[in-house]
């Protein structure tokens, strides 16, 4: 047995696309960006999408949307990856660590509130394994501060909260199509909005500062165009080399397609999990997993004496994981060491177990069975 703990599910529909892509040789930032921004806008049900190569540089491009001033504060959860508190410290702003939930481990929000203060300019809640942050309630204390929302849905595919699609409830959304997440595209993300205002910047922003369509420009010079203009493009604002290409694109617009049936069988392998563990009272769930209701990119357990089951399952051919330890305990953020007391403790206790679109119930029986015979 040899079970990964991720998997990229890909096949022919997305070498058919990138095939495509080869023919019209334009494999660039060019019309299969567009097309996958629009369909992405679509289901998600945002009025924009704009197509990056990372949710690292969507997180990035989101915070620098609002041109705060250098040195204000951002909040956001200790228990996430570093891109979104790395974010925060490529615009210049100072980040405030938030502890987790006990049971969601999503952000507490009385440690939110507590937290708070005049300098604080935003807040970057994270779906954390796909469990939605409850935003309703979130929104309605950060509009009353006045803060920007920036959803980091790496974890999740626009699964519905309250009849709202996450990432559609703050400000700005930022996916992500790394291997290991929901659906990929290789590498990628995307940035949405429903209020567009906010995001005029950011085209130009993901391609050096030149908000232009260049495959548009191709377009029309080739088609006789005689406009002398053609070749002519302004710079004004700071750009990064951030833009989506097409072949990505291609892996994006076959994966979208297969998203609903991979999500589907992803809940199906937590709900089997779950019904797994059941009997076994050394182990609990990570948090209150709704498998039938939301879109989960991870699962995991709690337990105690964490390392020795690890090393147990590895010696069965069981890949496992932690996500994460918190930021606040990474040497990069040590001066804010202490900050989030329960998660610093807790996540010691946290493992990570498979969860892909191709993981059979057979392999899930099996994983089962070996943490059962671990405590027996
Ligand atoms: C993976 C991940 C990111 C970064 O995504 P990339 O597309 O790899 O840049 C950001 N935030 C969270 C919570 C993630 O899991």
């Amino acid at each position: 047995m040899n079970i990964r703990l991720f998997r990229p599910s890909v096949g022919k529909e997305e070498l058919e696309n990138i095939q495509d892509s080869f023919e019209r040789s334009w494999i660039g930032l060019g019309p299969k960006v567009n097309q996958f921004e629009k369909e992405w806008a679509d289901f998600v049900g945002a009025e924009l999408a704009i197509g990056l190569n990372s949710a690292t540089a969507a997180l990035h491009l989101a915070v620098s949307a609002f041109a705060f001033p250098e040195g204000k504060k951002v909040l956001l959860p200790s228990l996430t990856f570093a891109a979104t508190a790395t974010a925060v410290l490529y615009n210049r702003l100072i980040p405030v660590f938030v502890d987790s939930d006990p049971l969601t481990l999503g952000m507490d929000m009385n440690d939110l509130r507590a937290k708070y203060d005049e300098d604080c300019v935003a807040v970057m809640p994270v779906h954390y394994t796909g469990h939605p942050v409850p935003m309703d309630e979130l929104m309605e204390w950060a509009n009353e501060k006045n803060l920007k929302v920036i959803e980091d849905c790496a974890h999740t595919t626009g699964a519905d909260y309250k009849g709202k699609s996450l990432g559609t409830w703050g400000h700005i959304g930022c996916y992500s199509f790394e291997e290991k997440k929901l659906m990929t595209t290789g590498d990628g993300g995307m940035i949405v909005t429903n209020e567009p205002e906010i995001l005029k910047n950011t085209k130009a922003q993901r391609w050096v500062g030149i908000d232009k369509d260049n495959w548009k420009t191709a377009q029309s010079y080739v088609s006789a165009n005689k406009d002398a203009m053609h070749w002519f493009y302004e710079i004004n604002v700071l750009g990064y080399k951030y833009n989506m290409n097409d072949l990505a694109a291609s892996i994006g617009l076959a994966q979208l397609k297969k998203l609903p049936a991979m999500n589907a069988h992803r809940s199906a392998i937590i709900r089997h999990y779950m019904d797994g563990i059941a009997d076994i009272p050394q182990i609990e769930p990570l948090l209150p997993f709704e498998p039938e209701q939301y879109v989960y990119q991870m699962f995991g357990i709690r337990v105690d004496a964490r390392d020795d089951l690890m090393i147990h399952l590895k010696s069965k051919g069981i890949a496992t994981g932690c996500h994460y330890t918190p930021m606040t305990c990474q040497p990069l953020f040590s001066e804010w060491a202490g900050s989030c007391a329960y998660i610093e403790e807790e996540y010691n206790r946290f493992i990570t177990l498979p969860l892909h679109a191709e993981l059979t119930f057979d392999e899930v029986d099996y994983i089962i069975e070996h943490l059962r015979l671990f405590y027996s």
